[in-house]
């Protein structure tokens, strides 16, 4: 399946999900909703690195244990939203339980790049952040990192997941880049940025350019903090052939996550660059 196709059906599954529980407002609760289902959620502490949560099943009987060692409620929220995706998505009890009974490990918010958790991973967001609900929060929200904690409050949602679902409902030039040490570790664009033509994509493990961020993480304390920083930089910078925009560019430390997130943004038109230089 097309990552176009999969996300599609993610937001169905979880648009009939939030209908079916009742939910009209934020927060959406993925608690409530597994207990609606009679699936056991507890907390666990995770003993392997990068696993986030697990899916148990016994018969046509369900449990979700989620990790601990990301101290933020919004991240475990999405946790149990992803392994919730695992439950009501199209095949995957099917694939993930091929014997029937099992238990699957997921690695949810955005590090994996397989297709089932990546699904999980929208479902998630799709979840938590319904289309209509979130379409309508984001238009009021104002715009860059300010309108993201905003609605990161409201929906009770982890900041990164947030900015995610941001890129996609936001109608302003917006990138939202996790990255680690030097290098950058996932981006998500709006489509003012992904529509440009000519530009280059960021890939995963692509070295930061310098500027804040850069200079950000030369300070791990900045990130354990959890500080916040605000630079501006050049669209091109981060993306080889944007226009050379001059773009907001806020920083902040994710604390236990041990990760950065970059918010590029403006209101700036993009397309006007090269007009002059035609006569
Ligand atoms: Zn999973």
């Amino acid at each position: 399946m097309s990552d176009k196709l999969a996300r599609a059906e993610a937001e169905h599954a979880a648009v009939q999900v939030v209908k079916d529980c009742g939910f009209t407002a934020f927060p959406i609760c993925p608690f409530e909703i597994a207990k609606k289902h009679d699936i056991h959620v507890e907390a666990k502490q995770s003993s392997k690195p990068g696993v986030s949560g697990f899916l148990l099943r016994v018969g046509n009987v369900f449990g979700i244990r989620y990790a601990q060692h990301i101290q933020n409620e919004g991240f475990m929220r999405f946790t149990v939203a992803h392994e919730l995706g695992h439950y009501f998505l199209p095949g995957h009890p099917e694939k993930l339980f091929p014997n029937g009974d099992g238990l699957h490990e997921s690695k949810s918010g955005f590090i994996s790049g397989d297709p089932l958790e990546r699904q999980a991973d929208c479902f998630a967001g799709a979840l938590l952040m319904p289309d209509i609900l979130f379409r309508k929060a984001v238009d009021s929200a104002g715009t860059g990192f300010s309108a993201i904690e905003k609605l990161a409050k409201q929906c009770k949602t982890s900041i990164t997941s947030t900015a995610i679902r941001f890129t996609q409902f936001t109608d302003e030039a917006v990138a939202v880049i996790v990255s680690s040490g030097q290098h950058i570790d996932y981006c998500f664009m709006s489509d003012r940025i992904r529509d440009l033509d000519g530009i280059t994509w960021i890939k995963k493990g692509d070295p930061l350019p310098s500027g804040t961020t850069l200079d950000f993480n030369g300070d791990p304390s900045n990130i354990e903090e959890a500080r916040q920083e605000e630079g501006t930089c050049f669209l091109d910078d981060w993306f080889d052939g944007a226009p050379q925009v001059e773009v907001n560019e806020d920083v902040v430390g994710l604390g236990s996550y041990g990760k950065t997130l970059t918010v590029l943004f403006t209101e700036e038109d993009l397309e006007d660059d090269d007009e002059d230089e035609d006569d």
